[in-house]
């Protein structure tokens, strides 16, 4: 069940807890001081990393490695735009040596708290790394906090990482760096085979409707056009004309599938099919995809690079293109548009 209460910052508790953990940072100093810098991390001694969500937990994991403990405030399938803070949550950030959150405006009423507390210890929001003309708005002015679909533009985030991990165990700077780099490789590579997938979708087809407009920057990089029922927030409910607005369009372009996110609700998605169908033209939900946080522990999406690889198997295989499997096989389908879907759906 949610928890429903809006977290008030506990002064001092947070005050004691912070400088009680001064004084336990200092000892730990002190100890790797005089212990030297040996390749062994012990565990009682690693700093913690306190994420908002899964995708940034994720990102201080790769980089991070086991030379500090990154916790998740946010679970799978949670929503960041509502979330609330809990006391738990509040318990947490104030025993945080590190606290990496995504930022833009992603995490809602817990990026304020973030803001305030950042004057009393690290909080750095990874996204802001991403600037100027590769940054894209939600609405004049506002922008779009979902960076990570666009797994070229969430490099970015790396550095930063590297850096506030780096203020934390200074010995490992090197090791952060290196891993740093090894993890833009994977990000990288994964962005050019996306890309190379949903080329294999028919042009007409590459229409992406989900449940709430988080794949903007997904769209940008990988060529398929995309239309959010709901907002860039979930905070926002789908009117009726934009249900409308959105049947004609599938009509229209005879677009087989809508997809449906872990982290949202998908009445307004089912509304859209109903409202389709009873234009005789049928739409299927394509399947769940992973949006605002990463699947649960076995879901072989518990990385952001796993995620997005899971969510263009989805994508493609309902919009009719090739495999992402079929390796070399896969050919991109020229711009010649294609009305039945089948055909294509069952190439080599
Ligand atoms: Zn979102």
């Amino acid at each position: 069940m949610d928890q429903k209460k809006v977290f008030e910052c506990p002064q001092t508790v947070c005050d004691a807890l912070f400088f009680q953990k001064i004084v336990v940072v200092s000892v730990a100093a002190a100890a790797l001081a005089a212990g030297g810098c040996g390749g062994a991390v012990d565990v009682n001694q690693r700093p913690t990393v306190v994420a908002t969500t899964t995708i940034v937990a994720d990102l201080a994991r790769q980089i991070g490695g086991d030379q500090v403990e990154v916790v998740s405030l946010m679970g799978p399938g949670i929503d960041p735009h509502s979330y609330r803070p809990t006391p738990r949550d509040a318990d947490r950030l104030a025993r945080a040596d590190l606290v990496l959150a995504s930022g833009l405006h992603l995490e809602g009423k817990l990026g304020e708290l973030l803001e305030r507390m950042g004057r009393r210890k690290p909080v750095v929001f990874v996204a802001e790394a991403v600037a100027g003309a590769a940054r894209l708005d939600a609405a004049a002015g506002i922008p779009d906090p979902h960076v990570w679909f666009d797994l070229s533009l969430w490099t970015a985030c790396i550095d930063p990482t590297v850096v506030a991990l780096a203020e934390q165990v200074p010995e490992a700077e090197e090791a952060f760096t290196a891993a740093g780099d090894r993890y833009r490789e994977i990000l990288l590579a994964a962005h050019e085979e996306v890309k190379a997938a949903v080329a294999t979708i028919a042009p007409q087809q590459r229409v992406l409707v989900t449940a709430h407009d988080a794949f903007r920057y997904f769209g940008r990089a990988y060529g398929i056009e995309v239309v959010g029922v709901q907002g860039v927030s979930t905070e926002s409910e789908a009117g009726l004309a934009d249900i409308n607005r959105l049947v004609d369009l599938l009509v229209e372009r005879k677009v087989p599938a809508v997809f449906v996110e872990t982290s949202v609700p998908d009445r307004s998605v089912k509304a859209i099919c109903e409202g389709a169908a009873a234009r005789g033209h049928e739409v299927t939900t394509g399947g769940r995809l992973y949006s605002d946080a990463l699947g649960e522990s076995g879901s072989g999406a518990e990385t952001l690079e796993s995620a997005i690889r899971a969510n263009v198997a989805v994508i493609v295989e309902a919009l009719g293109g090739a495999a992402a499997d079929s390796g070399d096989a896969v050919q991109p389908q020229a711009a010649e548009p294609v009305n039945a879907p089948g055909d294509i759906a069952n190439a080599p």
